[in-house]
């Protein structure tokens, strides 16, 4: 399979985030790309190409304009006003204040930012912009008629929505390469996504629409982030009614149960009839992952790219969560094992 990267993408790194009131080393770090690039090329055969620059165009189809504009140019504004750490915004505009345009920086921070753990670095639109033609060159790829095609996105994206940025994504690469692969003539497309996470900004950029399926197994909101969003009774408006499916687990699922969830995704999948699916791929299901709580054992993830298999169906992978470092690259090295094994 071949594996899409840029080293442009490690040049976002948060100096820090806070966990659980307590300042501490980021989980989402350039450390991550880097262990699952050596594992999958070492799996892969080492076909690992540089993304293709599809320009500005594909994230503008997704993302606002001020959003762009404010993501890229952030950084130099901070750095203006003096501030010596990463960017991070200090008030928001919650339900009972007014969503206005601050002229202060920080207030402006706010307006887009929806979590503490997210912050803005020097490298963070360069990281997050290859992140998202990573994501681009592995839809192409599939579009011209590989089976898969491995984008090792990283930011990831499944949380950033139209106008947001929060856990660890600030554009949406699954979503970009949706909309990409709509606009290149595909009639629908799913994503579907086994982060354990809900992707909230990929439901929210698509909630409303026909043409894009949004398919999720993820954490309970209840117990876990985004907690805002992923609730099973979510299932799409308007025109988009039905076309969303949240498949809620609770804290502690191991393989077997969420084996039985995926068949229900898998049939919801086909009842849709996409002719491409877009998986967003996390590995944070993992037993020793650090910040989440299902039980997925190592060789689980030979059978969860199996299982997908049998959607018998062309899928770029896009790279989401996973922060059990010392795992990560094999785990995602076994999904693509599997993926290519067949069912
Ligand atoms: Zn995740």
């Amino acid at each position: 399979m071949d594996i899409i990267f840029s080293p442009d993408q490690l040049a976002h790194h948060a100096a820090a985030e806070f966990n659980r009131g307590k300042l501490g080393p980021s989980f989402e770090h350039p450390g991550r790309a880097e262990t699952i690039l050596a594992a999958v090329a070492a799996s892969e055969g080492g076909n690992v190409s540089p993304p293709e620059d599809f320009g500005i165009g594909p994230i503008l189809a997704v993302h606002d304009r001020d959003y762009v504009e404010f993501l890229r140019g952030v950084w130099d504004r901070w750095q203006a006003a003096g501030r010596p750490g990463d960017a991070m915004p200090l008030a928001w505009p919650q339900p009972e204040l007014m969503r206005v345009r601050p002229r202060s920086i920080d207030g402006e921070l706010g307006l887009y930012c929806a979590d503490i753990g997210t912050p803005i670095t020097a490298g963070t639109w360069r990281a997050a912009y290859a992140s998202a033609q990573v994501a681009l060159t592995a839809a192409r790829r599939v579009h011209e008629g590989a089976r898969y095609c491995f984008g090792l996105c990283r930011p990831p994206g499944h949380h950033a929505g139209k106008q947001m940025y929060m856990g660890y994504s600030f554009l949406n690469n699954a979503a970009i390469a949706a909309e990409w692969l709509i606009a290149s003539g595909h009639r629908r497309i799913t994503v579907l996504d086994v982060d354990y996470h809900h992707g909230n900004g990929t439901q929210a950029i698509f909630y409303d629409r026909a043409d894009v399926q949004y398919v999720s197994l993820h954490a309970d909101p209840e117990d876990a982030f985004p907690f805002f969003l992923g609730r099973a009774d979510e299932t799409g408006t308007g025109a988009g009614a039905d076309t969303n499916l949240n498949l809620p687990l609770p804290e502690g699922t191991d393989w077997q149960a969420y084996s039985a969830a995926l068949d229900t995704a898998l049939d919801a999948i086909r009842a849709f009839g996409p002719s491409v699916v877009v998986l967003s791929l996390g590995v944070d299901t993992f037993e020793e992952d650090p910040i989440s709580r299902f039980r997925f054992k190592a060789q689980d993830f030979v059978t969860l790219g199996r299982q997908l298999a049998s959607l018998d169906l062309p899928m770029p992978v896009i790279m989401e969560g996973g922060y059990a470092v010392a795992a990560l690259g094999a785990n995602v090295a076994s999904v693509l094992k599997g993926l290519q094994q067949g069912a």
